[in-house]
């Protein structure tokens, strides 16, 4: 096992059955051997970002979430260009320096509007980065919000198998559409994240091991990571969820593979373990992602079941996870926490 983390951290990458390997490692040296490389880049510093939930409305059918336009259990809200900007008054004065505006594929709001908010936001917040995480949209649009303001985005490639990926979307969404979004944000100038869930429905070791090779290629500024959770008015209702151990090893093997890499230990990791998202960061996680949405918007925006965080406030999301992380020896740092190129 020394051998394969010794290798991969020196050269980067490894074999596919190599990959294998390390990703059913059951020993936490891997673990150690990540948070050390973690620390070596970003001491005991945590970036934190706040999240804002804007809309649950979506477009799209993906299987797996909660959110999906065939689900009508969903009660359905927008945010209001005011509320987005209160939840941004109170983030800031929290110390949040990155504001994510996360929401379902909403047609609603226009190229128009969504630029507006941006240049609002960072006219009002000068020294904030802006996360958007929006779901695909064409160039133009992404330039359009880039001009605007806007410093990231977050798309998840989901799996990196065609074949998989026709498993969890209907028909009219693809792998290819999905990785054009990807390199066009990249060429745009985005600072980029992609990721993964972990135990998706009909998920194999080798999808996985396609995902550490497609994140080889694209070279993205961040990487979001997290278990399944199956959602109980989803077609995958009766699916298990994914694998603690195997989402913390995708983890560790992604901060080995990258040490500047932005790795959240994200909110679906503390649905399945109390404790899940310390043990992120101490697999080589260095980000997390409170929420900032408003309470009554929280309850419906469940991608999955037994979300954690939905009765909260900002304020209490800000003290418990600046206190999780003291316990393990981290600390919030109050700063956009961009990425640094090696
Ligand atoms: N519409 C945006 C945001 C999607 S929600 C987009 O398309 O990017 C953010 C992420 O939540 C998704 O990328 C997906 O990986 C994750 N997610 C959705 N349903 C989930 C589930 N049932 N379990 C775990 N993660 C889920």
């Amino acid at each position: 096992m020394k051998k394969l983390i010794d290798k991969l951290e020196a050269e980067k990458n490894l074999e596919r059955e190599e990959f294998k390997m390390l990703l059913t490692c059951e020993d936490d040296y891997l673990h150690e051997r990540a948070r050390a490389v973690r620390e070596s880049f970003f001491g005991n510093q945590i970036y934190m970002r706040g999240l804002i939930e804007f809309t649950n409305y979506c477009k799209n059918d993906c299987y797996y979430c909660g959110l999906r336009c065939g689900n009508s259990d969903v009660v359905r809200y927008r945010l209001t260009f005011e509320q987005i900007l209160e939840c941004c008054a109170e983030g800031h004065e929290l110390g949040f320096r990155t504001f994510v505006l996360q929401g379902g594929e909403d047609p609603y709001y226009t190229d128009d509007m969504l630029a507006d908010l941006c240049s609002t936001i960072k006219a009002t917040y000068p020294d904030c980065a802006i996360t958007l995480s929006l779901g695909e949209r064409s160039y133009d649009s992404y330039k359009r919000l880039f001009d605007a303001g806007a410093d990231r985005y977050l798309l998840r490639q989901e799996t990196s198998s065609d074949e998989h990926y026709a498993m969890l979307h209907p028909p009219e969404m693809t792998l290819s559409a999905r990785k054009k979004c990807l390199w066009d944000l990249k060429e745009i100038g985005y600072q980029v994240g992609c990721g993964f869930m972990v135990g998706s429905p009909g998920q194999t070791l080798d999808h996985l091991v396609d995902d550490l090779f497609f994140i080889k290629e694209l070279d993205p500024a961040m990487v979001g990571i997290g278990p399944f959770i199956p959602h109980k008015s989803s077609p995958y209702a009766e699916e298990k969820q994914g694998d603690l151990r195997l989402t913390l090893n995708c983890l560790a093997i992604l901060r080995l593979m990258k040490p500047n890499l932005l790795l959240p230990a994200t909110t679906a990791l503390g649905t399945i373990e109390e404790t899940g998202r310390e043990m992120g960061v101490l697999a080589g996680g260095n980000v997390v992602m409170p929420n900032l949405s408003p309470l009554d918007a929280r309850e419906k925006y469940m991608l999955y079941d037994n979300k954690i965080c939905t009765d909260d406030g900002a304020r209490k999301c800000r003290g418990c996870i600046a206190r999780r992380m003291k316990k393990i020896g981290c600390e919030i740092a109050v700063t956009r926490g961009d990425y640094v190129h090696v």
